[in-house]
This record gives structure tokens, sequence and C-alpha cells, in this order.
């Protein structure tokens, strides 16, 4: 018997013990932080969801391995185990590690993107997007359009608009395109997948044009195991071998390792041109540190090159895309809302449909995140106007996102099914009082990037 929500192939032999803090402690720190949970002290948390980015469990092989690390400043031992990883999974002719997912686009960002030119993508992740930014280039986001439509079904609504995609390059030109993007899975779009076939139809179009063609593989992993199970044809094909399928149509890849290689720290870069590769080189000597350890420990790249694998274990995969998938039908089952279908890393809770009477400048999705800290002592993350609603210069009128939406982000191998039977009996008691509930008001709020940093009010 396939049980619907596999239990955990795991047993637990470490444990970090947490605490849900009294009501009033909670309402304090609330009040401390400016109903900013960014601005938190974790211990106050009990359920940690703000992302699912370098907070997953090592395993034991992997504490293992980082014992073995060689700290060697050059050609360390530990390169050359990652180097056997990266080559086996992935398949590109050269590689450098970096700290982060940012480090990799920055550098390559650095190499190849010029004032003016256009990097077009299903969709940008704010790092990919600002690096672009930060080297006078212009992202471009063609995701399919379906994506945008919570209750849309579509099973790859990762996906490239294809049409979208060639009409784009007709227009600005490749000599206007120094390189062509795709994210796995779409973290900006709800962790939603992308099909191979969508893949290589993009690898065609950037190819025939002679674009270079690099994967944002942060969560390729996942991606991966949604291709097993929903595209016609892959249902036999190990994770391993869809990932080999999938890395051979691009010319290169940048990733956060503290996803998919369950890390708490690390990036790659990956890539086949040499030329380039000599120039990235020079590039992360300037900003990481030498080739062989980018900017990480050796004992770092020990612990990437078996969570590589890890990531990779179909078992494991089973397993987190079904508890992500849990969370959802919990929540969906007493009326919340959610993106459909459930994504790989997170749930995403249509905030502006529970509090219909909080109008988007009052930010419904930070009315329920500041809720869900102080009905259960549980943390997620706004996805809505906070973060995204900008003020048009020429207009002076405001832009409001389409959804108010609130992330609980998964970490991986970290918090049981019990741990999420709770989250969804908290989100509940909230939905049964929901019209007590009002907005907020910024007290204070920065130009950019406002949601790390505002303080608010309760209206
Ligand atoms: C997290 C992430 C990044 C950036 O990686 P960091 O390790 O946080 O610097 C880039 N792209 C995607 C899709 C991500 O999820």
């Amino acid at each position: 018997m396939t049980p619907i929500y596999p239990p955990e192939p795991f047993r637990i032999k470490v444990v970090e013990p947490i605490r849900l803090i009294s009501p009033g402690a909670r309402e304090a720190a609330l009040k401390e932080a400016g109903y900013n949970l960014f601005l938190m002290k974790a211990e106050d948390i009990f359920i940690d969801l703000l992302t699912d980015s370098g907070t997953g469990a090592m395993s034991q092989e992997q504490w293992a391995a980082i014992m073995r690390g060689d700290e060697s400043y050059a050609g360390a031992r530990s390169f050359h185990r990652l180097k056997n990883a990266v080559e086996d999974i992935f398949g590109f002719k050269h590689f450098v590690p970096t700290h982060q997912g940012r480090a990799a686009e920055n550098i390559l960002a650095a190499c190849l993107v010029k004032p003016d030119q256009w990097v077009p993508s299903n969709m940008h992740f704010d790092t990919t997007d600002a690096n672009i930014r930060a080297r006078g280039g212009r992202p471009a986001n063609l995701v399919i359009d379906e994506a945008s439509d919570p209750e849309n079904q579509h099973p790859f609504k990762g996906n490239m608009d294809i049409t979208k995609l060639k009409a784009f390059i007709k227009m600005y030109g490749c000599e206007k395109i120094p390189f062509g993007m795709v994210t796995v899975t779409n973290n900006a779009g709800g962790g939603q997948p992308v099909s191979m076939e969508n893949l290589k139809a993009t690898a065609d179009v950037y190819h025939e044009s002679g674009i270079p063609f690099f994967i944002d593989a942060a969560r390729y992993a996942e991606n991966c195991y949604f291709i097993k199970q929903r595209e016609p044809g892959y249902e036999q094909k190990s994770v391993k071998e869809i990932a080999r399928e999938m890395f051979a149509f691009a010319d290169g890849m940048t990733m956060s390792a503290k996803k998919d290689a369950i890390v708490n720290i690390g990036g790659l870069l990956c890539l086949n041109d040499d030329t380039l590769f000599q120039n990235i080189k020079n590039e992360l000597i300037l900003r990481e540190g030498f080739p062989t350890y980018g900017g990480l420990a050796g004992r770092d790249l020990d612990a990437m090159a078996v969570g590589l694998y890890e990531g990779l274990d179909e078992d494991y995969l089973a397993y987190r895309i079904g508890q992500t998938a849990y969370l959802a039908k919990q929540l969906n089952d007493t009326g919340i809302p959610t993106i459909q279908p459930a994504g790989g890393h997170g749930v995403y809770i249509n905030a502006g449909a529970i509090f219909p009477h909080i109008p988007n400048y009052e930010f419904p999705a930070q009315a329920l995140a500041v809720e869900l800290y102080r009905e259960g002592g549980i943390r997620g993350v706004e996805i809505g106007s906070v973060m995204f609603a900008c003020l048009d210069p020429e207009t002076q009128q405001w832009h409001y996102p389409k959804l108010e939406l609130l992330r609980l982000a998964i970490p991986r191998r970290t918090y049981t099914q019990s741990h999420l039977d709770y989250v969804a009996e908290s989100l509940a008691k909230i939905k049964s009082s929901a019209d007590q509930i009002r907005g907020y008001k910024f007290t204070y709020a920065p130009e950019l990037l406002r949601h790390f940093t505002a303080r608010f009010e309760p209206l």
C-alpha cells in the first residue's frame, strides 16, 4: 500500500526544544516588534514557517561528513567530493561553489549583463531580479497566465509562456538578451513546477536565437519529482534520470543549496562555456574566494555533497511533497482557500478571501500573519501589499498585487505531521471569527524591500 501522505522516512535522534510562550508574552513580543514578524526573536516563535531556506535538518551522514571536512585553502578533498556529486547529478562541464544562491547570481550577472539588456524567465526570484537590476539590466517574467489564477488546477503552473517568449525575443532582439532563465520550481509563483516538455521548448527558443539558457535550480529535485508524478512518460524514470535530462537542455545553472541540497548555507554555479568559466573564476576570487571553496568552509562543501543525493531520494521526496499537500488539504477542508494545486515547498493562503472586509491598503495578509502568531505562536510570511505594493513615480498612484497571500514555507525534515495539524487548527480558529479582525497601518516604512524593517499599528 502506498500511503497518501507517507510518514517521515527517518526517526529523530537529536531534538531542538521549542516552546509556546504565554498569550500575554506573545502580545508583548508582537508590540515590541512593531507587528512585523521579521523583527521578532526566533526564540519567541513556536513553529517557524518563515522560510524553507537553510532551515532544514541535516542527516547523520551530513554531520559525519562535516567531521571529514578538509579545510585546505586550495584543492581540498572536500572540493573533489562535491565536484564528483555535482558532475554526476547535473552533468555540466564546469562549476564553482558559492556561499549562497544570490552569490552565484551576482557573479553570473557581473560577467554577462550590461546596462539596458533584458533577462527573461518564467518568474525571477527576488534576489535574481535584484542582481540583474544591480548591473543595469532588466528582468522580465513570462510565466503562463494560469499562474495568476489561484483556483486553476494546471499541473505545471510554473511553465514559461512560449508564445510570449518568442514575441519578447523578436521585440528586443537576441543581442539585447545576454542569457535567458527558468526557475524550477517557480518560488515567486507558489512553488509550482515546470514540465519537461516546457523546459525543452524554452531551451529550443533560446537556442534558435543563440541565447544561452541558465536554470535557477534551487528546487530542481522537487520539480523533477512533480514531473515523475504528473508528466506522461516519466512514471518509470528515476528522479535523478529526470534531473539529468532536464539539465542537458541548459548551458548552465545557479542554485541555492539551502533548498534541495538540504544544507544550512551554500550555493552552486555550473556551466559549459570555457571562456565564461575563466571570467567567472576571476570574479569569484574577487567576491567569494578561491574556486575550490567559493566562500564556504571545507566542511560545508562535504555537507552539500551528501545533501545533494539526499535531496534526490524518492522516499524523502514523496514524504516532503506529501507534507505540503497534507497541510493544504487540512486547510481546504475547513474552508481556508490556498493556491491550487499545492506547490513543493509551502502553502500559500489566500488571506484576501478570508478577510474580505479588510482592503488591500490595510494589509489583510499582514493581519493574518499577526493573528496566526497571536493564536498559535506560528510565523509565516506576508506575500501581498506589504511586500509588493508600489507607488508609480509618474502618476503617484499605488499599484497593488493581484493576491494577498500568507506563505507557510515548510522546512525540510524539521516538523512532523502533528505540528502541521496544530497549524491547521490555529488557522481554523482564526477563520471562525474572521470578521472581528482589523487591518494595519505603517508607522514606519522604508522605500525599498520594506517588509523586512517596516513597523505597524493595528487599526
Ligand atoms: C532562495 C532562492 C534564491 C537565492 O538563494 P539564497 O541562497 O537565498 O541566496 C534564488 N532563487 C530561488 C528560486 C530561490 O528560492
